[in-house]
């Protein structure tokens, strides 16, 4: 049967193989044809018809980006440029899709203008979009380029609609005359508030006159002909000015975001020194968790975060709590349980350092059904859930992190409940060990040393045993030498012999 995407072709203009500027890193940069859009300053009027380019699959694109690859490097990529990429908006969503599915970074060059339907197609497989943003009003839109500004605040205003999770590059080209002044530039960064959570970097490109001698071969007017090349100097300055004015935005929009949401009122409160607190965060920045955020975001919003010290057997949270935080562990250990209808504690899960609980019950507004109580005496960051909200839910990577703990977590509940089904205490009791291993063990002379530093009803808590019959089958696996307890270290001397128990 033939591919789907043999059916669907596009209209290739031209290539570039070595593309510097037009994304991260070395590009493999295709043009194609065809734009709605009468830039006065176009340089690549050649491009604009829609009729013309050599015709191609997205196969071929596939087989085109595979043997540039080299050059791509492990920062580069593939852009889709123009003309306007998305006015070939079916061709666009299949190979962004089949680039994505063979793992290359995708970006698109475009004005916003194109075809819609195909949106929620083509964002969700592109890493970064070069916004090109060329006026700032309803009318000087109609005279720089011949089309209405509208298409462009709609894209801005429904692009994460449209599954885009990426970065943002905004980009305007000054000319001489039209947006050399800081009004404009106060103009640009109001234009793009909508997305400028999103924006990564923002550029100001000098007007040249490179495409001149093109109107000339096509036999069109160019329309700039008095103009004189924007100076490059005088355009930096401009692209600080604009840079400035974009984080200032931002930190005003922030500042006033946190106030409008409705501050719970909470009872968690801190209980270590400013100093200790400032310590802590500043090594708590480099969690995975938190590596995806922008470090002068953190640095803005730590002072937000709560740092409390818990004696062991204190209590963090309780069963029926609505969400009201996301708790990172700084250090120590923290039990997940609930109390069964015989009124004996199930441990579901042990948090160590680095592991965080309460993302999901955000994410999704439900409340605690375990408690969660210091196992040791631990260190807990408190997120509250209106910064949760605003910094952290929107972002993939942390969106990532969560999931990819979760699934942790169920491999964990799924064991637990084989545990627990079985009658057999050695089955129990292996299984113990080896998730204490897990959680708690530290290699030393080529064996797992354990140390335990919770006591024994906390132990047969876990395991679904009473103390009793755990103390038992602890001593009986020392006899059969698969452990060793001594110091209140516990050492493996077995593992395979243990792990046979859960096969
Ligand atoms: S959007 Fe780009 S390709 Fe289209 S007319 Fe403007 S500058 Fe030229």
């Amino acid at each position: 049967m033939k591919r789907q995407d043999q059916q669907i072709t596009g209209q290739l203009h031209s290539i570039e193989t070595m593309g510097l500027v037009d994304g991260p890193g070395i590009r493999t940069i295709f043009f194609l044809q065809g734009c709605p859009l009468r830039c006065l300053y176009c340089h690549n009027p050649d491009t604009q018809d829609l009729n013309g380019g050599r015709i191609v699959t997205p196969s071929e694109i596939l087989q085109l980006a595979n043997r540039y690859k080299p050059y791509q490097g492990e920062d580069g990529g593939v852009t889709f440029s123009g003309g306007e990429p998305l006015l070939q908006g079916k061709f666009l969503a299949e190979s962004v899709k089949l680039l994505k599915e063979n793992e290359f970074n995708v970006c698109i060059d475009t004005s916003g203008y194109g075809q819609k339907e195909y949106y929620s197609n083509i964002f969700p497989y592109v890493d970064t979009i070069l916004l090109d943003v060329k006026a700032f009003s309803e009318r000087a839109y109609l005279d720089m380029c011949l089309v209405k500004q509208k298409p462009l605040i709609d894209f801005m205003n429904q692009l994460e609609d449209y599954g885009f999770h990426g970065q943002i590059w905004i980009r305007h080209v000054m000319v001489p005359g039209y947006t050399d002044n800081k009004k404009s530039m106060q103009k640009l960064i109001q234009t793009i508030e909508p997305i400028q959570h999103l924006v990564e970097r923002l550029e100001i490109l000098p007007y040249h006159t490179m495409g001149k001698e093109k109107y000339k071969e096509l036999n069109k007017p160019y329309l700039l002909e008095n103009v004189n090349p924007m100076d490059k100097e005088k355009a930096k300055e401009f692209e600080i000015y604009a840079n400035v004015l974009l984080a200032e935005q931002m930190s005003k929009d922030r500042i006033e975001l946190i106030e409008k949401q409705e501050v719970e009122t909470s009872t968690l409160e801190t209980n270590v020194s400013l100093e200790e607190h400032n310590k802590i965060i500043r090594n708590f920045s480099n969690l995975p968790l938190l590596r995806h955020i922008n470090p002068e975001i953190l640095n803005d919003i730590q002072h937000q975060f709560i740092v409390k010290k818990l004696e062991k057997e204190e209590i963090l949270f309780q069963s029926g709590d609505d969400p009201n935080y996301m708790y990172i562990i700084y250090s120590g250990a923290i039990k997940i349980f609930n109390v069964l209808p015989n009124m004996k504690e199930q441990i579901f899960y042990i948090y160590r350092k680095d592991s965080f609980v309460g993302g999901h019950n955000l994410l999704s507004d439900s409340k605690y059904w375990y408690t969660g109580e210091a196992l040791l005496d631990s260190v807990v960051i408190t997120i509250p859930a209106k910064i949760f909200n605003i910094y952290f839910a929107n972002k993939k990577a942390v969106l990532k992190e969560i999931l990819s703990q979760s699934f942790a977590r169920i491999r964990w509940a799924e064991d637990l409940i084989n545990r627990l089904a079985t009658l057999n205490s050695s089955v129990k009791t292996a299984g113990l060990i080896l998730r204490l291993a897990e959680n708690f063990g530290i290699k030393k002379n080529g064996q797992i040393q354990i140390p335990m530093k919770f006591d024994r009803a906390e132990m047969s808590n876990f395991s679904g045993l009473t103390r009793d019959s755990l103390t038992r089958k602890l001593g009986e696996f020392e006899e059969l030498g698969y452990i060793h307890i001594e110091n209140e270290i516990l050492t493996i001397l077995n593992f395979d012999a243990l792990e046979s128990y859960l096969n």
